[in-house]
């Protein structure tokens, strides 16, 4: 979508800091990270929310399957452990509506939902 932030990060209209990428999902630093490590990952095919997202589940499995291999492979995470969060829609604090899948770690967290 042309108005779509993160279809820009996508098409590299917008610069971001790739950790990690194929040829169906991308993931990148967030801009304003919330933990030692947060990093979002999304499908290359643009959907709203993870409600949108469900109906081509594919992407979905995808983006797990993304996330699995980042945090074995490539850092602590898949031992120490991590945290995967969605927002969906205003209430939920979504502020980008193309899905994304915030992975946080790095360190300790702690409880969550204030
Ligand atoms: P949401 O609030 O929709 O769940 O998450 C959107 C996330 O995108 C926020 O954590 C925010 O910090 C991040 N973000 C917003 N704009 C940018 C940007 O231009 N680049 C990156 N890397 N992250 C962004
Ligand atoms: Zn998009």
């Amino acid at each position: 979508m042309s108005d779509c932030l993160f279809c820009k990060i996508l098409k590299g209209e917008i610069p971001s800091q790739k950790v990690y990428e194929n040829e169906r999902v991308y993931a990148f630093r967030d801009l304003y990270p919330q933990a030692k490590e947060h990093l979002l990952f999304i499908s290359k095919n643009h959907s709203e929310n993870i409600n949108d997202m469900i109906g081509t589940p594919n992407d979905i499995i995808a983006v797990f399957e993304a996330i699995k291999s980042y945090t074995e492979n490539e850092t602590e995470m898949g031992k120490d452990g991590f945290r995967v969060v969605t927002n969906h829609g205003k209430l939920g604090g979504q502020t980008v509506f193309h899905t994304h899948f915030h992975v946080l770690g790095g360190e300790q967290l702690g409880s969550f939902g204030s």
